[in-house]
Order: C-alpha cells, then sequence, then structure tokens
C-alpha cells in the first residue's frame, strides 16, 4: 500500500533515467518537472551490468555520460543522484526519506533482463499505488497492433518541437552518490583504447562535422573500413545511451538539407545523397527497435523456427576464440575483429560481413558470436544488435541469404590494403597484391603458420557447404507460410525514406539492405560467392 505522506516528508516526482542520459529534448525529466520537486536518478544495476551482453567498455561510456549529466543538470538546478542496487530496493530507500508521488521514465526496448526487471517494478508501483509513467523514446512504439503506418507515425513524432532544458529545484539532504569505474562494478578489464567518448558534447560534435564537414562521401565511403570511420557519423553510441535525441538529430539533419536544398548549385549532389541515405537510417535505427519490442524472444530464439537445430547449439569453441581474436587466417576478416576489440566500432557492412563469417562460414550458432559482438559495440543497442545478428545469420526468413566472400570483400573494400596493413602487421612481407589472400604468396610458407594462421576454414567450401543446408531447410513444407507471417508482423511497409515530406514514391526498404549497398557502392556481386 501507498504510503501517506507525513508531515516530515517531502514530495517529489523521480525522473528515472536510464538509456536517456541528456537534459535536452527529455520528455521524462520534463515531465516530471512539471508535476513536482524532480529526483534527476540513476540507478546502477549489478546485475544489469554482469549480463553476457554487457561490458566495461559499454561502462567506461555511460559513466563519461553520467559525469557530464551530473554537470548539466547542476546547471539546470539539481545535480544527478546516482545509486547502486537493485531497481525497487533504491525507490524503496528513497521513500523512506521522500514521499514519491510519480516516477517518470522513458521506455527500454532493452534485452530481456531489463525487460523483466521492468516488470518487477511495475508490479512494485502497482502494490504501492504509485504512478510509474512511461513515455515514448523514439520512434518504437509500444503495443503496436500492425506495421500499416509506421514510417509516416516516426515522421510526426521526430516532428514535434525538442523539449526545453527544465528548470529544477535542488533537493536538500542528499548524498550525490559515486559513479564508481569498472573495476569498482566487477566487470572484466577491456582498455578499448580507440572507443570513443561519452558525454553530449561529443555527440553535438560528431553531428556537426558530419553534417558540415566529414559526411559528403558518406553514401560511397560508408562500407570502405578506413573511409568509413570518418565519412560516417559516428553517432551511435550517442543514440544508444541517449546523450543525445534522435528527434533533435532528425530535426538538425532535415534543417542542414533544406539549407543544401537552397544552396543548389553551391552545393554537390554528394552532399545530398548522403544526407539522403543517412536520413534513411535514422528510421532504420527505429524500424529494428520495433522488431525486438515487439518480439523479445528474438534475443534468444531463431524468427523463423524452422532454422532450429540447422546449427549445432554446443560452441565449437576454437572457431569461436579465432574469430573473436582476430585469427581466422583470413585477413580482412582477423582486420576487422582486431579493429573493433581495439576501437569499439566497425561500420555497417564490416559488421555484417563479421556476423556472417560466424554463421555461415563457421557454422556457429549466432548466440555466442552475437553476445561477443554486444560486448564489444561501444553503441551496443539490443533493439538493433539482436534483429541484425538475425538478418545476417539468415534465421529470419524474410531476408535475402548473405553470404559474403570474405576475400573479395578485403579486394573490394580495401583496395590497397591498408587497412589489412594497420591491424595484421604479421602480414608485412606479404606483397600488397596477396594481402587479401597471403596463401597464394610465393613467400607464404615464411609468414603462414609461424606469425599468422593458415586460414581455419577453406572459406569457398566453406559457403558452399552452408549454402546448401540453408537452402535444404527452406525447402521444408511449411517454411513460406511461416515466413510471410514474420513479414506481416516486422517487415517495413514503407521507410528508409529521404527527407521528410520528400518520400520518394519507390522506397528502399531495410529488408532490401543488400540492393541497396550493392547500388551505393556499384558492387552488385560482393555478397556472390
Ligand atoms: C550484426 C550487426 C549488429 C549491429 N548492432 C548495432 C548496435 O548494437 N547498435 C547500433 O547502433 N547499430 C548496430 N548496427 C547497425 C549499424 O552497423 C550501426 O548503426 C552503424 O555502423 C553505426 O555507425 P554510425 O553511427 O556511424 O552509423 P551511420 O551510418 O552514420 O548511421 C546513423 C545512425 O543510423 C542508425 N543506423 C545506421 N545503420 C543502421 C542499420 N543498418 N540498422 C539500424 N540502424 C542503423 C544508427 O542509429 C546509426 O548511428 C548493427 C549492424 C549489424 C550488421
Amino acid at each position: 500500500m501507498r504510503q501517506h505522506p507525513t508531515p516530515y516528508k517531502v514530495a517529489i516526482n523521480i525522473a528515472w533515467l536510464k538509456r536517456d542520459l541528456r537534459v535536452d529534448d527529455n520528455r521524462a525529466l520534463v515531465a516530471a518537472s512539471q508535476s513536482g520537486l524532480t529526483l534527476p536518478l540513476y540507478i546502477i544495476e549489478d546485475e544489469l551490468w554482469q549480463q553476457a551482453d554487457m561490458s566495461a567498455r559499454h561502462w567506461a561510456f555511460v559513466a563519461e555520460c553520467l559525469h557530464d549529466l551530473r554537470d548539466q543538470l547542476h546547471k539546470a538546478g539539481q545535480p544527478l543522484i546516482v545509486r547502486r542496487g537493485e531497481v525497487t530496493q533504491v525507490f524503496e530507500a528513497i521513500s523512506q526519506q521522500f514521499d514519491i508521488e510519480a516516477i517518470w521514465s522513458h521506455e527500454e526496448t532493452g534485452n530481456q533482463w531489463t525487460f523483466e526487471r521492468d516488470k518487477k517494478v511495475a508490479a512494485w508501483c502497482r502494490l504501492r499505488s504509485l504512478p510509474w509513467n512511461e513515455i515514448q523514446q523514439h520512434g518504437t512504439q509500444r503495443r503496436l497492433k500492425s506495421r500499416n503506418g509506421w514510417a509516416k507515425a516516426w515522421d510526426h513524432y521526430m516532428a514535434e518541437p525538442v523539449m526545453p532544458v527544465p528548470t529544477l529545484t535542488p533537493l536538500s539532504d542528499l548524498e550525490l552518490g559515486e559513479i564508481p569505474t569498472s573495476r569498482d562494478l566487477g566487470l572484466r578489464d577491456d582498455a578499448c583504447l580507440q572507443r570513443q567518448s561519452g558525454g553530449r558534447e561529443n555527440a553535438l560534435e560528431r553531428l556537426h562535422t558530419f553534417l558540415n564537414e566529414r559526411g559528403e562521401y558518406y553514401r560511397t565511403q560508408m562500407s570502405n573500413p578506413l573511409g568509413g570511420e570518418t565519412a560516417c557519423s559516428r553517432l551511435s553510441p550517442h543514440l544508444a545511451w541517449g546523450t543525445v535525441s534522435m528527434r533533435e538529430v532528425a530535426q538538425i539533419t532535415w534543417g542542414r538539407q533544406r539549407e543544401l536544398k537552397a544552396a543548389q548549385g553551391l552545393t554537390t549532389k554528394n552532399w545530398r545523397n548522403a544526407l539522403t541515405s543517412f536520413s534513411g537510417r535514422l528510421h532504420w535505427h527505429c524500424h529494428f527497435i520495433q522488431k525486438l519490442e515487439d518480439e523479445p524472444r528474438l534475443e534468444f530464439e531463431n524468427l523463423h523456427p524452422t532454422y532450429n537445430g540447422m546449427r549445432p547449439l554446443e560452441t565449437d569453441v576454437a572457431r569461436l576464440n579465432a574469430w573473436q581474436k582476430g585469427e581466422t587466417g583470413l585477413p580482412f576478416v582477423d582486420a576487422c575483429m582486431r579493429s573493433l576489440n581495439e576501437t569499439g566500432w566497425l561500420n555497417f557492412r564490416m559488421r555484417a560481413m563479421v556476423t556472417a563469417i560466424a554463421s555461415y562460414h563457421l557454422w556457429l550458432d549466432w548466440r555466442k558470436p552475437g553476445e561477443h559482438l554486444a560486448r564489444q559495440f561501444t553503441d551496443y543497442e539490443p533493439g538493433i544488435h539482436w534483429p541484425q545478428i538475425q538478418m545476417q545469420s539468415g534465421t529470419t526468413g524474410i531476408n535475402a541469404i548473405r553470404i559474403y566472400n570474405p576475400v573479395k570483400q578485403g579486394y573490394d573494400q580495401d583496395p590497397d590494403g591498408a587497412f589489412v596493413r594497420r591491424w595484421v602487421p604479421e602480414l608485412r612481407d606479404i606483397d600488397s597484391c596477396y594481402l587479401q589472400e597471403p596463401w597464394s604468396a610465393s613467400n607464404a610458407s615464411k609468414v603462414l603458420g609461424k606469425d599468422y594462421p593458415f586460414p581455419i576454414i577453406d572459406y569457398l567450401e566453406a559457403a558452399k557447404s552452408a549454402r546448401q543446408k540453408i537452402w535444404a531447410v527452406r525447402k521444408g513444407a511449411n517454411f513460406n507460410t511461416t515466413a510471410k507471417a514474420i513479414q506481416n508482423k516486422h517487415g517495413s511497409r514503407k521507410s528508409g525514406v529521404a527527407m521528410r515530406g520528400k518520400r520518394k514514391k519507390k522506397e528502399n526498404s531495410p529488408e532490401q539492405l543488400d540492393l541497396l549497398f550493392d547500388t551505393e557502392n556499384n558492387n552488385e556481386n560482393a555478397k556472390k560467392i
């Protein structure tokens, strides 16, 4: 039962911050502040941080965001309060000191653990007759009945005014609470020396330089592992942890698009193409999260059940380790994995390729590789990650099967070998023309099996075998009926749209990602063996 306010307790609203680590355009914070005295709270949940998909590099990024957020909230009137523990116990403890009138937060489409935690919090609030108001976080909708009209709803939501920073009244007698290090949290050390830094200033700087300086060749460079580092926006960790809102990003992008349009003749077609591609991807962010929101089992189960049992559930640890460490003997794959370990980021095509290599060539069930990639991506966003992992592993039943040829990808995306040379220095004596397939070089025996391994699989044979096994499964009697139902539930109707109000008649959907990428890169055969 809800405790009645006592004369000694001050009534407050809690703004429970999770993956929305900002004061600007934070509807949960604004709503709380409009209801009365507000306590802005971040809760460190040890159990969450011990989950298999979480890592020290995530925490390091979040901790930077929390320090920054504390400063921003301080300027708004009440610094961030940090507590560590199980959420309902933290709320209980706060209720000893204050009369909690309501809890405000954004809706979270997290992993299964946060979903279960949210159910527990909801039950606790019900028991105490305490309102918990969850507010839509971006274009993803809770309890969505149908995908019809989804893209239009996204446009409307993003066009709504950006919320100003609220003015908060300071609360007295409150310990601010420590922001621990990842070691304090008991997380495995994970230096990630070239990781992106957290905090809002970094997010705004990324957005500004992308739209005005770095982004001109986004469309042609995005799949290149070196060029993509600067030509891509690099906003992903900021969108994932909420230092900037999707609405802010969308509106600033549309503004820049209008500016470019007005300056026709003075600006290049590259810029216009770049921002058309980019604004489409902002839809994809929410389109993918919607899938996990609608079907949380996607984190654990094949979306299309016909694939159950196709790959062994028992992990081939030697193959998994070689892939994780970048020691498969396939230089381009190894360079991608090593660069990811060191930087926390990979471009889309490289993420798709390393996932496909694990799933097809190494024939590993997607769950363990998916967990590893989740831990390595600073921008880990469960709602994008798990649907993408399944899509690139070919277990959704509704997407094209894309078995990348790792050698051809190397030649296409890293033609001068600079990326491989940077991350696989063991190949320094191999001539550039053999860098993607060092086993063909005349001096191969001096390097392979010594400094650098022979390939752990025959990549052509492995791809052929995977293809045969998949098509054998797909020929099953009920495959198409189930696939149609999946398409109906999760498939995009209209998305990947251009600038708001400028939607083309025929649009590319994320389901056609392979087609789009091949067109953009004029690289039709890239995914073929
Ligand atoms: C196996 C796999 C796992 C992935 N896991 C994640 C993840 O955990 N977190 C994450 O943010 N992205 C993930 N992506 C999508 C994509 O690779 C990253 O969003 C992108 O590389 C991030 O770099 P950027 O911000 O420079 O992207 P940009 O190309 O500049 O795009 C801007 C934003 O649009 C969104 N976006 C771009 N591409 C996609 C896409 N294909 N699907 C959904 N949203 C997209 C992201 O929010 C991104 O930050 C994954 C892709 C694959 C293939």
